[in-house]
């Protein structure tokens, strides 16, 4: 039997105003439709994109569509983790309504649009839509913020965000449908009040720190106003959550031996040394967090990019073992190729050290591929639950400066015979300036995500391409960073004026500037 989604709308929204306030799980809901429809079990969704059979009947899928639209538009409430609720307001459960926010630029109007707003967690959207009666018909509402028993005017909006530009942005960083926002930007005693209580976060962010420390408690009382207040956070709560990445340079024991330090009479290790027992106190944190459903994953894009800056170190043949151009393509070539880059990663500890293991092909492409002592490894929390597993990406970024071979590198003090004199440090200006043809690797970075890792070329380039959808040659080949505005025509090294072109449509563009 087939249901319209009409259907399920009505029969989820059954279960869930039944158990008003409460939060239900999506199994739940599962059961319930299934209970009260005869669905055809064999009437499968077909395979997906992969070509891999999806074993989940239709009707599974259709619930999930209709709760991602409905809670799009905050008619449900969704909770994370597959967890949904409802609520139907009454006037009494207003007061218990309250939100904190971490002021930042735009809290202050430190902005390039000085807009005085934030932006109010979406969990109460739906309540705050009840209260101020918020709709198309009506955006905005005025409200009072309360501090110190004084009323300092404000309003709250709700903005209805367009999706045009969806294809230059990643799935996970789409507007929602709807925000809420909460705004005082024509009031100056409210500016004031907000400047003068949040002084130490002002004084921050005005120097383009990061607020870490103050919280803005947001209360709603009975009269519909907004009572205001400070909160400072405990730091020691806080240095957990802090330590979000761990750094290590890669040690010469490490690698493979093709690119072992010339000097290193040592056999390797396959663990990879982070840390002493020093910073007991930094580890234990970071890996307070770590949990054996946690997925690591390699950034692949990092290590490319890493590639390209370290291309001249492999024809350094007197510094390190096996060294070549031809090694240097092949694991150019390995890491293009790279399919899966997930790495199960597990951490050790002795008396002394902490240490990584890792198996999987992108941890021994890691082995294989990271010079010694200029390479560091980063390790970042990618996505954060309170209480459950995380996400970690593992990146690797060439470093500023060389290292030291440290005593567990695997080299033997005794058979050097002298000590490798020091590069005398040299003084690198960080920021490569916009007259520098030269693309620094932030900027690399920056536009390599931006562009999605695709070539940017469109009809413009290639009559080919369909110029009403605005497609895009999209490939993922030989990728090179083109100025949009030739360079030698004045074009800067900005990160609006480069794109990702492959060397295809990259030829054909400097074929036309000729
Ligand atoms: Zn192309």
């Amino acid at each position: 039997m087939v249901t319209s989604s009409e259907n399920l709308r009505e029969l989820i929204y059954q279960k869930l105003v039944k158990a008003e306030g409460k939060i239900i799980s999506i199994s739940e809901i599962y059961e319930f439709v299934n209970d009260n429809c005869n669905f055809d079990e064999m009437d499968l969704i077909p395979p997906n994109l992969y070509g891999k059979p999806v074993k989940e009947p239709r009707w599974k899928r259709n619930v999930r569509n209709v709760l991602k639209s409905e809670s799009d538009k905050n008619n449900i409430i969704w909770k994370g983790r597959g967890l949904y609720s409802y609520y139907q307001l009454e006037s009494s459960s207003i007061e218990s309504l309250s939100f904190n926010v971490v002021p930042r630029k735009t809290f202050f109007g430190l902005d390039k649009s000085q807009a005085h707003c934030f932006t109010i967690p979406k969990v109460n959207n739906l309540e705050l839509k009840k209260i101020y009666n918020l709709s198309e018909k009506k955006l905005q509402d005025n409200i009072h913020l309360i501090y110190n028993n004084k009323k300092f005017p404000a309003i709250i909006r709700l903005v209805i965000m367009d999706r045009s530009k969806t294809r230059k942005l990643a799935r996970e960083d789409l507007p929602s449908r709807e925000i809420i926002q909460l705004s005082w930007i024509s009031f100056k005693e409210t500016k004031n009040m907000i400047k003068k209580e949040f002084n130490y976060s002002f004084n921050i962010v005005s120097r383009g720190g990061n607020n870490e420390a103050e919280i803005a408690k947001f209360d709603i009382t009975e009269e519909k106003n907004f009572q205001v207040s400070l909160i400072k956070k405990n730091p020691k709560i806080e240095l957990n959550k802090k330590i979000k990445s761990i750094t290590c340079n890669i040690p010469s024991s490490f690698v493979k031996r093709n690119i072992k330090l010339a000097n290193d009479r040592g056999n390797g290790e396959a663990k990879l040394y982070i840390g002493s027992v020093k910073d007991k106190e930094i580890f234990d944190q970071f890996f307070n967090n770590w949990h054996p459903m946690n997925t690591y994953e390699l950034n692949k894009v990092d290590l490319l990019l890493y590639l390209q800056d370290v291309e001249l170190d492999f024809s350094k043949q007197s510094k390190y073992k096996a060294v070549s151009k031809k090694l240097y393509r092949e694991l150019f070539d390995k890491v293009e190729r790279l399919e899966e880059n997930r790495i199960d990663l597990t951490y050790h500890e002795d008396k002394s050290r902490y240490y990584l293991r890792g198996t999987s092909d992108a941890w021994k492409l890691i082995r294989q591929t990271c010079l010694p002592l200029i390479t560091t490894l980063l390790i970042e929390v990618k996505s954060n639950n309170d209480d459950g597993p995380c996400d970690y990406v593992v990146r690797i970024l060439r470093s500023d400066e060389e290292r030291a071979p440290n005593p567990t590198s695997g080299i033997k003090s005794k058979s050097r015979k002298k000590k490798t004199p020091r590069k005398p440090k040299q003084t690198t200006i960080k920021p490569m300036p916009e007259d520098s043809r030269t693309v620094s690797d932030d900027l690399k970075d920056r536009v390599w995500r931006r562009d999605q890792g695709m070539c940017q070329a469109n009809y413009k380039l290639d009559s080919r391409l369909d110029k009403n959808t605005g497609e895009i040659c999209g490939s993922n080949e030989n990728l090179e960073f083109d100025h949009i505005v030739p360079f030698s025509r004045g074009g800067k090294t900005t990160y609006r004026n480069l794109q990702l072109l492959c060397r295809t449509h990259n030829r054909i563009k400097s074929d036309k500037e000729i």
